[in-house]
């Protein structure tokens, strides 16, 4: 399965990645994560990126497409991606089409996450209060002030992304403003949908979480149940023909108590059809 996330800043993006990939046993390709993780290590990419990125702006495009490139080559990438921050701008989603063809891979769907705006300044609020709560270390993009900023980047570069998938047939929305649980069900109801994700991945992953005793147990409930359904099928089939045959039963003797021109058996055939 190869997917793209779309959404802006505080969408919920990164956090829907996790919960797929956990699910799908797929790889988080986030662009953002790389970039921070080469400025960390002040690789040649990080040190370009560094300071554009504290600003609020964005890498230049070759830089991005060259690594997300590399990066589903890696064999991790090879049963399925999630992308995450990436297309960004509308000549990231033409080099990704190029790149994608030329490895010979489809893309399954592109995810629109769409929030109210009102509520992105809150959300990121929180995230900075929960990663100090961790003890982790707060992004530096991650104040008002860049916030503002990357959220005009992402209206101005990033939204006409949805009119590119949309155009391709390739974009699915999705109410982001629901609880995190809630937008995790709806992205999977649309790949099953979708047919990007088999019937079974939901099964086996309720299956993961319960333990192995319920999760036969329930099987069997659930096969149990089944076999009734099967029978009251059957059971309204039957009888849905046993009514039509009375019916017709009873028009053939009407016709022929009316002592129709057109005699019984045609009347009879005529109305049996209606
Ligand atoms: P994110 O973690 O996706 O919010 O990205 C953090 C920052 O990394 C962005 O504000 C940009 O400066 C940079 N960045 C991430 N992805 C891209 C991209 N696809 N194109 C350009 N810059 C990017």
């Amino acid at each position: 399965m190869r997917i793209i996330l779309l959404g802006p800043p505080g969408s919920g993006k990164g956090t829907q990645a996790q919960l797929l990939i956990q699910r799908y046993g797929i790889v988080q390709l986030s662009t953002g994560e790389m970039l921070r993780a080469a400025v960390a290590a002040g690789t040649p990419v990080g040190l370009k990126a560094k300071e554009i990125m504290a600003s609020g702006g964005l890498v230049p495009d070759d830089v991005v497409v060259g690594i997300i490139s590399d990066r589903i080559d890696q064999p991790d990438a090879r049963h399925g991606f999630i992308l995450d921050g990436f297309p960004r701008t509308v000549p990231q989603a033409e080099a990704l089409d190029e790149l994608l063809k030329h490895k010979h891979i489809k893309l399954d769907a592109v995810i629109e996450l769409r929030v109210n705006e009102s509520a992105l300044l809150s959300r990121v609020e929180t995230r900075v209060a929960q990663m100090r709560e961790r003890g982790e270390e707060v992004r530096v993009d991650d104040t008002p002030e860049v916030l503002t900023k990357r959220l005009a980047s992402y209206r101005s570069l990033t939204e006409p992304l949805i009119h590119y998938y949309s155009e391709r047939r390739k974009l699915s929305t999705i109410d982001g403003m629901m609880a995190i649980d809630e937008v995790t069900r709806a992205i999977h109801r649309l790949l099953l949908a979708l047919g990007a994700v088999e019937p079974k991945s939901h099964t086996r992953s309720a299956a993961k979480a319960a333990p192995a005793k319920k999760a036969k147990k329930a099987a069997k409930k659930a096969a149990k149940s089944a076999k009734p359904a099967k029978k009251a099928v059957k059971g309204v089939k039957k009888a849905a023909k046993k009514t039509a045959r009375k019916a017709v039963k009873k028009t053939a003797k009407k016709a022929v108590k009316k002592g129709s021109k057109k005699g019984p058996k045609k009347v009879t055939k005529k109305r049996a059809k209606r």
